[in-house]
């Protein structure tokens, strides 16, 4: 290790180690924190990450990075260190301060009078502070990217690397093969049993842990608990923390929400320990984070192979349900409806969900679309995507807290990470071809072992693209994902295909 590039990495040391300190003084105020604590926890949220800015920001972590970049490159890790040390003083650098803080001001406001108007159900209250968020959001991407594409800048922010171009042709390929086939599905529709009575939240808590630990969670290096909100939060490869949530009322939540977790749990787990207190020990980016947890809770999950080796322990643990077979979970966990609400859709409307999203933020960039008018055009797409109309804001266009927290350009990422789930679990089947009789008998082994090679280990030292393209030979390509649904959703609702 050179000098400059020894000093770099201290700095970026103690960023890392600093967020693990933000990291749990979150992971406290969800999990453990009396409501008390709000004010105080504020506090020390902002002094921890006003630090982390400190370090990150300033002419003398500059000088630090040039003296870096000018010496002879050393290792790809390395490399991928001052790339993203770059980066992150880039962002930091352009954004002027009070733009930054006058965001942060908007977005506490703009969350709460969100919570109000959805409470009511009533748009037009929270129009205003919606038009002042894209405001604010589009000052930001013009000081990022002043010659760019605006939405770029909005969309690089949780998925680096990647152009809205880009983006925009996955997307399309999809709704271009997902529109015609959920219509073909819900028109024939299929039949699901009704899951009977009561599941006890003891139960669904053992059942949790069990397919976590099945998974290859490492509980020596991880926790589950309950949280109003599921999240998987890292401090660190050796301790990453699930949490899930629970209602006797549904069946199937809180295993989904389990196995999604620790999806992003094991990627976590699985980072290199070469990148450890480094910022690069975490996933890639949005997208990759999301493929590894959908394609656990929903490829391995909602799999027949699943639900042959589960249904004994649902009769176990549920004794109303014993009377139905491994077909009739399959069928329920896989029952496809049209609904208004994108968290609670099924795995084929899903998609469609988030590129209704996606479409509305970049028509309001483009001006093609006046946050007044917001309301009815995302009935409309509602309307000729999925065949329904919301019947209020409140299941419409008030639903997501991300616009009021200023995440915009988020949404892309969660069915582009769908998208590379596939690809994934394609490219690793044709390595290991036993993962699926694996799955019968519990866990998924040498799924696991694949990922952590292909994709785990690298932690953040890539972009989506090129870890895909490391991983299965091939570009970002929603192919494998357009097959999958085609193949599944066409059998189970007994269409020709
Ligand atoms: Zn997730």
């Amino acid at each position: 290790m050179t000098p400059a590039y020894r000093a770099l990495d201290e700095r970026l040391r103690a960023f890392a180690a600093l967020g693990k300190a933000e990291g749990l003084l979150s992971w406290d105020h969800a999990v453990m924190m009396p409501s008390g604590g709000a004010a105080s926890r504020g506090e020390a949220c902002a002094a921890v990450s006003s630090a982390m800015h400190a370090l990150l920001s300033g002419a003398d972590f500059g000088r630090l990075l040039d003296a870096a970049e000018a010496e002879t490159p050393g290792d790809e890790t390395q490399a991928a260190m001052r790339r993203w040390a770059r980066r992150e003083f880039e962002r930091r650098r352009r954004v002027p301060a009070a733009l930054v803080s006058e965001l942060a001001r908007h977005a506490a406001l703009s969350h709460e009078i969100w919570v109000e108007a959805r409470a009511k159900s009533d748009f037009s209250l929270f129009r205003p502070a919606l038009e002042r968020m894209f405001e604010l959001k589009r000052r930001q991407a013009e000081a990022l990217a002043p010659a760019g594409d605006l939405y770029d800048a909005w969309l690089q922010e949780f998925e680096p690397g990647m152009t809205t171009g880009e983006a925009a042709s996955v997307l399309d390929a999809v709704r271009a093969g997902l529109a015609p086939l959920v219509k073909s599905v819900l028109a024939r529709g299929f039949e699901a049993p009704v899951m009977p009575g009561v599941y006890p939240i003891e139960q669904q808590r053992r059942l949790g842990e069990l397919a976590v630990r099945e998974m290859g969670f490492d509980f020596e290096r991880g926790r589950l608990d309950t949280a109003a909100h599921p999240f998987c939060c890292s401090l660190g490869r050796g301790d990453v923390r699930l949490t899930t949530r629970y209602s006797e009322q549904l069946p199937f939540s809180s295993l989904y929400g389990c196995m999604h977790e620790a999806g992003h749990g094991l990627y976590e787990q699985g980072t290199g320990e070469d990148l450890e207190g480094t910022p690069l020990a975490t996933g890639a980016t949005m997208a990759m984070h999301e493929s590894q947890s959908r394609l656990w809770e929903n490829v391995v999950g909602r799999s027949r192979g699943f639900w042959k080796r589960w249904t004994p322990r649902y009769h176990e643990a549920f004794p109303q349900t014993r009377g139905l077979t491994p077909e009739d979970f399959y069928r329920a966990v896989n029952h496809v409806s049209a609904s208004c609400i994108r968290v609670e859709a099924d795995e084929l409307t899903y998609g469609l969900h988030v590129i209704l999203r996606f479409e509305l933020e970049r028509d309001l960039l483009a001006g093609r679309l006046r946050a007044a008018d917001l309301p009815e055009a995302w009935n409309a797409k509602m309307k000729d995507s999925l065949g329904i109309v919301p019947p209020d804001d409140a299941r419409g266009v008030l639903q997501d807290v991300h616009w009021a927290e200023g995440l915009i350009g988020y949404f892309p990422t969660y069915a582009i990470g769908n998208v590379i789930s596939l690809q994934l679990w394609e490219a690793a089947l044709a390595a290991k071809p036993g993962i699926e009789g694996e799955i019968e008998n519990g866990g998924a082994p040498s799924l696991l072992s694949w990922l952590v090679d292909n994709v785990h280990r690298r932690g953040r030292t890539g972009t989506a693209a090129e870890i895909v393209a490391a991983a299965t030979g091939r570009a970002i390509d929603p192919a494998p994902y357009l097959r999958y649904m085609t193949r599944k959703y066409a059998e189970l609702a007994g269409l020709s295909s």
